[in-house]
């Protein structure tokens, strides 16, 4: 059976292309609209949307029904706060269900649906496994209404807040939007290539541009879909003989969009399948769009002509974010959601949580939540006593690993620069600056620090330390770009 969504507010879609529904499937979809209904009814329209109405009715089978959230965080709070009401509503829709599970949908092969974008640190998905149907053909992938409800509503350009950090990006992917659903199709670069570290916006960009080109020239056939997924449609593909149809389906559209494609790194076979089809692609003037966590250059596992390929358009990053970014956000999401939170919370959370947009979100989701169900007024005290656990993890130190990216980053050159054997000033200046941010701002030995960068001697860590203690002093420009780095990794 291929899975089946219905969208919060009762409309229905299907993974299925035919014409003919299982009769128990639309029960069980009836079922799941009532329930959602009583819900909205006893919870209220703001707390509904927030929480209910992401929600997806995944099926039905032998009494136990199964509904995806986005993501993790609103898989734990719906378990933790809904999960008894559903079970009771839905018993008193239908006495046979006597069990209610929601499950985090981020299975590769999932129907057309990416919700990696809502996993958290830990990744993992629950019993997703053994429960999921089986994994639907290429087809659905690039059918219609699948696609859209792989794509999720606020991820457009209107809810996207534009800062420094991530304006180039931002305004890349516009382009490209724009270009796709112009009359006279043009491709301004090809392929943009988004990268930044998690929770910075990529996914968000890229279903924007999704929601545009499907708004404003809804022939034009779009594809997105994790690189995770694209693998997995592929290798599925090679066991069901159906490799020339996967071909066919990504070599028709328009606008190809790929999400996370360090996953696609190191798996041979799909990465020439993935290269073979992104230069067919280029060849016919198609747009491509391409998401990873590093550059081109960083990208570990690829193959040199890939990653040279992969940095032929346009490659823009998505930065950390600033403290103005964040409040920007922070504002724009309160708005949205017509609840009154005192600046002085919303300045608090700008402040202290820097890691990334999905955690800030997380936050002040937390902050919401608490005011809608237990019906407070939220405080600046209020809102550290609530958050307290999310702050000790926030104010862990700096790590070797997120200080080498980033001086590599800053000086411009290789991540991979921080390990090898070059010497050339070029690289080695940077490489003793990362050591001396290492010694400075984590609790690492010197051996310790040696061995994070490509297993160097103690002693070289200490040159290094010495070297740029020494040339801070006499070297402005170096004194001003260690400063700048060290508050960036502290904030
Ligand atoms: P990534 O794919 O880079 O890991 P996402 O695109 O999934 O990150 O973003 C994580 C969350 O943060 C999403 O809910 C997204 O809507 C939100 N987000 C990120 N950047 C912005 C922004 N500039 N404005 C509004 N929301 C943002
Ligand atoms: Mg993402």
């Amino acid at each position: 059976m291929l899975p089946t969504y219905i969208s919060g507010d009762g409309a229905v879609t299907e993974g299925n292309r035919g014409e003919s529904v299982d009769p128990s499937a639309s029960g069980c979809k009836l079922e799941w609209t009532r329930v959602l209904n009583h819900l909205k009814a006893e919870v209220g329209e703001t707390a509904y949307r927030n929480w209910l109405q992401p929600m997806c009715l995944e099926r039905c089978d032998d009494g136990h029904a199964i509904v995806t959230a986005p993501t993790r965080f609103l898989r734990d709070w719906v378990e933790t706060h809904y999960a008894d009401r559903l079970l009771a509503l839905w018993r008193t829709e239908n006495r046979q269900v006597s069990r209610v599970s929601v499950v985090v949908a981020m299975l590769p092969g999932y129907n057309g649906v990416d919700y990696s974008a809502g996993r958290g640190p830990n990744g993992g998905s629950c019993d997703a496994d053994s429960v999921l149907s089986e994994p639907p053909l290429v087809a659905e992938i690039v059918e219609d209404k699948a696609q859209l409800s792989a794509l999720d509503h606020r991820f457009t350009f209107e809810n996207f807040v534009v800062g420094k950090p991530n304006e180039l990006a931002h305004a890349a992917a516009r382009r490209v939007a724009e270009a796709c659903t112009n009359p006279v199709h043009t491709v301004p670069f090809n392929p943009l290539f988004l990268y930044g570290g998690v929770g910075l916006g990529k996914t968000h960009l890229m279903h924007a541009v999704a929601w545009h080109v499907r708004r404003h020239a809804r022939d034009r056939k779009v594809i997105y879909l994790s690189a995770e997924k694209f693998m997995y449609q592929f290798i599925r593909a090679l066991r069901f003989k159906s490799t020339m149809d996967f071909k066919e389906q990504f070599r028709s559209v328009d606008l190809l969009m790929i999400d996370d494609v360090q996953f696609i790194s190191g798996k041979d076979s799909t990465q020439e399948e993935f290269f073979h089809t992104f230069n067919a692609l280029v060849d016919q003037n198609r747009q491509i769009v391409i998401s990873a966590d590093k550059s081109p250059s960083d990208l570990e596992g690829l193959e040199e002509r890939m990653r040279s390929r992969l940095g032929w358009g346009l490659v823009a990053d998505l930065h950390p974010t600033t403290y103005e970014l964040r409040l920007g956000i922070l504002e724009s999401k309160v708005e949205q959601s017509d609840i009154q939170i005192p600046r002085k919370v919303m300045e608090f959370l700008a402040h202290k949580i820097t890691s990334n947009v999905r955690e800030l979100e997380g936050a002040l989701n937390r902050i919401i939540a608490d005011m809608q169900l237990i019906g407070r007024e939220v405080t600046l005290e209020s809102a550290q006593e609530l958050l307290r656990d999310l702050l000790r993890f926030c104010e862990r130190r700096v790590t070797i690993d997120e200080i080498q990216r980033r001086v590599a980053e800053h000086f411009n050159i290789r991540l991979s620069e921080m390990t090898s054997e070059r010497r050339a000033r070029a690289v080695a200046r940077p490489r003793q600056v990362a050591m001396y941010l290492a010694k400075q701002l984590t609790t690492r030995s010197l051996p310790e620090i040696g061995k994070k960068f490509g297993g160097r001697d103690h002693t070289t860590v200490m040159h290094a330390v010495r070297k740029i203690e020494e040339l801070m002093l006499t070297d402005a420009a170096l004194a001003e770009d260690v400063e700048l780095l060290r508050r960036m990794l502290q904030s």
